[in-house]
């Protein structure tokens, strides 16, 4: 790194997996390199804490990787320091030689219907949140008193949540959801849940071990209707055309699970196809009652991809409580320049450039969600992290950063200490793991997730663990 500043001293914003996989390969790709992470929360590891199912353990256990990248040196980790309120670019830039926000999509997709802010209304992302114990979300009251719920989209995130839906509460209990959720959810009166997707099976966008687990639930009957699982002739040859074996299994295991007769459990999870939700009802007192849907037919699109067009028939549901599940969405960050239509920060492979015109902005760097969109699973982050961090050694070799006042370790850290009363370290973090982890040993579940800020800051300075949180 003959050219490039020596240490080169690197802000990353955001401690998910994209952040922790940019600053592992930087790290490594230069000897030099000192990397600092800060997250809002006092907690590392963003969606693979709260939102990898809580049922999903083995999923977690990336964090391991994560937890080795940071025992380096040249690793510090400001949990609790947010930017825009803590930190800004401008405090940044007097410290560091590059910034990269790797801040995720924290927001959701709205679907843009009648009724969709009636109570009972619910984004899936909250709820996620919600049961994930993440603190921004601990006191949201979902109403669950109601017989069936509606989860609208296909994707993973509908699947996760009609399965926290629809498991009891031993199986809850045996996770690390949050304890406040396993509560709600044990006095839940949800017994059918409807996942509606708007194209067919082969559009779906869960994949086939989701599907998989929600067949083997031993208290649900997963209720598929074959004429929906059947392929219409455009389905068919775009199939045929695709010689995809793993859209083929999916595609073979919905229709199988079509032909399952019932078997009289107490709770159904129904999997609709071609159906949208045009309309949610409102009971009279301004809470959702029921969802109006209209029946759909594929046709061709601009794209090539295959889109729902409504046939005119419609159908009701009645459901007390729905959750949209179609999609998250990146929020802008302070002086970041930001695609509105796409709901990420503007850039060129990694590089930040103006919406407009593209032109780069030196030394300002993305990666993850914010960067591509939700789109991937956690492991999707590695190869858009190094594709970024490419871009940012080559920068830094042709001279091409930030030029700051003061880039050194110390005066960064008297910088985060002027702007946060209480930044929270790597260090810190592993003894609220530990905590954490005692507790869920004497619960018999994986961890007690500390779900406020409050008991995290409190249980550093000696008082309480995650139990009274
Ligand atoms: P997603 O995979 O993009 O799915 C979004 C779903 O919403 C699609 O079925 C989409 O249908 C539907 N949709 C969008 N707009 C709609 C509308 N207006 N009306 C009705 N339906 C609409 O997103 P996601 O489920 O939020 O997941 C985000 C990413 O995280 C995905 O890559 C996912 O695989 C990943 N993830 C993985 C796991 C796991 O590995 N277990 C768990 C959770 C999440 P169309 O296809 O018709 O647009």
């Amino acid at each position: 790194m003959s050219g490039a500043p020596n240490p080169l001293r690197v802000a990353i914003i955001g401690a998910g997996p994209a952040a922790f996989y940019a600053a592992d390969h930087i790290l490594k790709q230069s000897s030099s390199a000192e990397v600092d992470m800060f997250d809002r929360l006092p907690t590392p590891f963003g969606l693979v804490r709260h939102g990898v199912a809580p049922d999903h353990q083995k999923i977690k256990s990336v964090v391991k990787g994560f937890a080795a990248v940071a025992t380096s040196p040249r690793f510090r980790f400001y949990g609790n320091v947010e930017f825009g309120r803590d930190v800004d670019l401008a405090g940044l830039a007097r410290h560091y030689h590059q910034v990269l926000f790797a801040t995720g999509a924290q927001t959701d997709r709205r679907m843009n219907i009648p009724g969709e802010d009636l109570a009972g209304s619910y984004p899936a992302t909250e709820f996620v949140a919600w049961y994930n114990g993440h603190p921004a979300y601990r006191d949201e009251a979902f109403d669950l008193q109601t017989p069936a719920a509606v989860v609208v989209g296909v994707g993973n995130v509908a699947i996760d949540v009609a399965r926290m839906l629809s498991l009891e509460e031993h199986e809850l209990a045996a996770t690390d959801m949050a304890r406040h959720a396993v509560a709600a959810l044990a006095r839940s009166q949800v017994r059918d849940v409807y996942v509606l997707g708007r194209r067919g099976p082969a559009q779906a966008a869960f994949t086939t071990p989701e599907l998989k687990e929600l067949s083997e639930l031993p208290n649900v009957d997963l209720v598929i209707d074959p004429a929906e699982a059947a392929l219409d002739a455009l389905s068919a040859a775009e199939l045929e055309r695709a010689n995809d074996p793993v859209l083929r299994r999916k595609v073979e295991l919905i229709q199988s699970l079509a032909t399952r007769p019932p078997a009289g459990r107490p709770r159904r999870l129904h999997l609709r196809f071609l159906v949208s939700p045009e309309a949610l009802i409102d009971d009279g007192h301004g809470r959702v009652a029921a969802v109006r849907l209209a029946r759909n037919e594929l046709v061709g699109s601009e794209t090539g991809s295959l889109s729902a067009k409504p046939t005119g028939a419609t159908e009701t549901i009645a459901a007390g409580i729905v959750f949209r599940s179609v999609g998250y969405r990146g929020v802008p960050l302070p002086g970041v320049p930001f695609d509105t239509r796409w709901g990420v920060v503007a850039n060129v492979a990694g590089r930040v450039c103006s919406p407009e015109t593209h032109e780069l902005v030196p030394g300002l760097y993305t990666a993850g969600w914010i960067k591509r969109g939700p789109s991937g699973v956690i492991g999707t982050n590695k190869a858009d992290a190094v594709e970024t961090v490419h871009a940012m050694l080559a920068d830094a070799e042709a001279g091409l950063t930030l030029d700051p006042a003061q880039p050194t370790a110390a005066a960064a850290d008297e910088y985060v200490r002027r702007c946060c009363a209480r930044p929270v370290s790597f260090a810190d973090w592993q003894r609220l793991d530990a905590l954490e982890v005692e507790a869920g040993a004497r619960a018999g579940c994986p961890r007690v997730k500390f779900a406020s800020v409050a008991s995290m800051l409190a249980a550093l300075a000696g008082e309480g663990g995650p139990a009274g949180n």
